[in-house]
């Protein structure tokens, strides 16, 4: 079996490559990337033009897929469905399941389900402590042996400062990073929303950026003494980017990711009581989008990830204090991203594709994010102009809790490939095959 996509333009961060290429897939690997394949080679062949582009498929570092234990929010079958759908080809999994993943038991099925139900290529990560209570580390050397990419309490903040530092230990000898949700509980507290203006408005309790910054700054000093590497996750403040960016310039290992409604939206999205916008950390104030941005683009933030969040409608129906926290993102990220970063020029098609694919790739050391012969064929196909309207019914997803519902976008993911195999087609895709089948 080989196929050709043909005269698309193909953006390669690892090569810096950004030209009109050839790619043949045979079945699972990348047999070549040159300017003029001829189609005699392959079985089928895709007629692309140079408004296509095609890339290596997309890396989300932050998906909950809520397997085991709640699949009637997301299944590791939909949600890697999802991911196919959004252009991604790699994801890694939250450990916040129930039960949590914490115990090589739990892990087992958790691979075995990957084996069986994905479409994709899922990482799962591990707690950082059993039952992620805080207070007893989990047995982490064993389980990277078992395939775990990095281990976090994410949902929950590792408060106490020795554990977190035991944890940066132990991960330090088996080479992988501890993602830190940084929330400091105490000063959280009881709070829904961010502090400030429109909390007051709407008369719900707050959560200030301290409760955030001061785990970043903790962490940071932990990475520093320890040596081992932290990644932070959905990071939400300027002042956890000014000290993520001041950490990196000490050339401490801190990696760091941001989600694509921390950089569209601010806490005045709330104001109609919509639960879709609750999430954690909260939406924030203008000035703290515009320090993500600016993050994002200087290279602070090495990674765009959805947080993918998904609740049964029945939840996310309670008020704003009692309903869960999240939005679903898989299907939605590239296109929020494609319209404000890449239509409004602030970022070219290979810083963003560096963003969403070869970075968080190198944050968790993922055998993705580049293309190259020889390596499995993971290929996001993208038409940066596709105009859509984001319509929930319509997603691949169990869940229904988007924050970008109704949201006119501007690009998509036309179709994915993993290990050769076309995992998601939308139809202007297939028509682009069949055409060149007939002419053929
Ligand atoms: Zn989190």
């Amino acid at each position: 079996m080989k196929t050709l996509l043909k005269g698309g333009r193909l953006i390669n961060p690892n090569t810096q490559t950004d030209a009109v290429m050839d790619i043949l897939i045979e079945d699972d690997v990348i047999r070549a990337i040159e300017p003029n394949i001829s189609i005699q080679d392959a079985t089928t062949v895709i007629q692309l033009t140079p408004e296509h582009w095609v890339t290596p498929g997309l890396v989300d570092l932050h998906v909950h897929f809520r397997d085991p234990g709640q699949s009637a929010k997301e299944t590791t079958g939909t949600g890697s469905k999802a991911a196919a759908a959004g252009g991604y080809t790699s994801v890694c999994v939250m450990p916040n399941t129930q039960p949590v993943i914490d115990n090589l038991q739990t892990l087992d099925y958790v691979n075995n389900v990957i084996q069986n139900d994905a479409v994709i290529n899922v990482y799962p990560s591990a707690a950082v402590t059993k039952g992620q209570i805080g207070e007893e580390l989990t047995e982490m050397i064993s389980l990277v042996k078992r395939g775990v990419v990095a281990f976090t309490d994410d949902g929950h903040c590792v408060m106490n400062a020795n554990i977190m530092q035991l944890a940066l230990r132990y991960a330090a000898m088996v080479e992988v990073p501890i993602i830190c949700h940084a929330e400091d509980t105490h000063l959280s507290a009881k709070g829904c929303m961010n502090e400030g203006y429109h909390a007051t408005l709407l008369g719900l309790p707050g959560i200030p950026n301290t409760a955030e910054s001061v785990i970043v700054a903790r962490d940071i000093e932990l990475a520093r003494f320890t040596g081992g590497r932290v990644h932070f996750a959905h990071i939400s403040t300027r002042e956890s980017v000014d000290l993520i960016r001041r950490a990196k310039a000490d050339g401490l290992q801190i990696t760091a990711e941001v989600t694509p409604h921390h950089l569209v939206y601010t806490d005045a999205a709330l104001s109609g009581y919509d639960t879709d916008f609750k999430m954690h950390p909260p939406l924030r104030a203008e000035v703290d989008r515009q320090a993500l941005i600016n993050g994002l683009l200087d290279g602070t933030i090495d990674a765009i990830a959805s947080d993918h969040a998904p609740h049964t409608p029945d939840e996310k129906t309670l008020t704003m204090d009692h309903a869960p926290n999240g939005t679903i993102g898989l299907e939605t990220s590239l296109g929020v991203i494609l319209t404000h970063f890449y239509q409004n020029q602030l970022l070219r098609p290979i810083e963003i594709i560096q963003r969403m694919s070869t970075q968080p790739a190198q944050c968790f050391n993922l055998p993705a994010g580049e293309l190259a012969v020889g390596m499995p064929a993971d290929i996001a196909v993208i038409d940066p102009n596709l105009c859509w309207t984001v319509d929930p019914k319509r997603f691949e997803s169990k869940s229904r809790n988007s924050c970008f519902k109704g949201n006119n976008l501007i690009g998509k993911a036309i179709a994915t490939f993993v290990a050769g195999q076309n995992v998601y087609a939308d139809p202007t895709f297939e028509a682009l095959k069949q055409t060149q089948l007939m002419a053929v």
